[in-house]
């Protein structure tokens, strides 16, 4: 199985493409891991791609193309996989495939996690800080909520709402989200690869659903 695994932020993209890894066999490859490890390894890769890093700037397509070409050329290459966080440009979309096609690797699919915005919204905005410098505690009004609401349990000061769990912060990330993958995902629906996955329910359920989302395709 060779798998491209997307979803916005808040969907459980990361949690799930890390469960299909363990439980299938799977190389669970996150960008973020293979660069962080490029660059302890100091390869040419991860020598081009530190300074961005370092400066918490996106590492531009090319160098990120060209750590994974690096890593699918190496004797120990991986031949099943799930990638995730990768590719996140329709430019990478393009180099992976033709990087798949020289190395003589098939994509399998590619996996949408589907989870509507404004539920993305619901979720994420639902974290609620304490102000208090020596406190800082935090509270879920779903999951985890202030006794009184609106205040701190711990020492009663009105709760806020970090700027990252701000609506406008989330929806601006989903757009940056849909800015760049509603076109990878045109890509691959034109070569017939995507699995589109419901991402409601707990994450064996949602577990469940890739799995026959998956079976079903291949065996189409
Ligand atoms: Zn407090």
């Amino acid at each position: 199985m060779r798998l491209i695994f997307i979803g916005p932020p808040g969907s459980g993209k990361g949690t799930q493409a890390k469960l299909l890894g363990k439980r299938l066999g799977l190389l669970h490859f996150a960008t973020g891991d293979v660069l962080r490890q490029a660059i302890e390894q100091d390869t040419p890769e991860g020598r081009l791609a530190k300074p961005y890093i370092t400066a918490g700037r996106l590492v531009p397509d090319d160098v990120v193309n060209q750590i994974v070409s690096a890593r699918f050329r190496s004797p120990n290459r991986p031949e099943r996989f799930v990638l995730d966080g990768y590719p996140r440009t329709l430019a990478q979309a393009f180099a992976f495939d033709a990087l798949l096609n020289e190395v003589g690797l098939d994509l399998t699919s590619v996996v949408l996690l589907q989870v509507d915005d404004d539920e993305i919204v619901r979720r994420l905005s639902d974290r609620w800080t304490c102000p208090a410098l020596t406190c800082q505690a935090t509270f879920q009004t779903n999951s985890k909520p202030p006794r009184i609401p609106g205040k701190c349990d711990v020492c009663q000061t009105p709760l806020h709402q970090r700027d990252d769990d701000k609506p406008e912060t989330i929806r601006a990330r989903l757009r940056v989200f849909h800015d760049l993958h509603d076109a990878i995902l045109k890509h691959y629906a034109a070569q017939n690869r995507v699995v589109e996955i419901p991402g409601r329910g707990d994450i064996e359920t949602i577990y469940e659903n890739i799995l026959r989302g998956l079976r079903q395709k291949v065996s189409a």
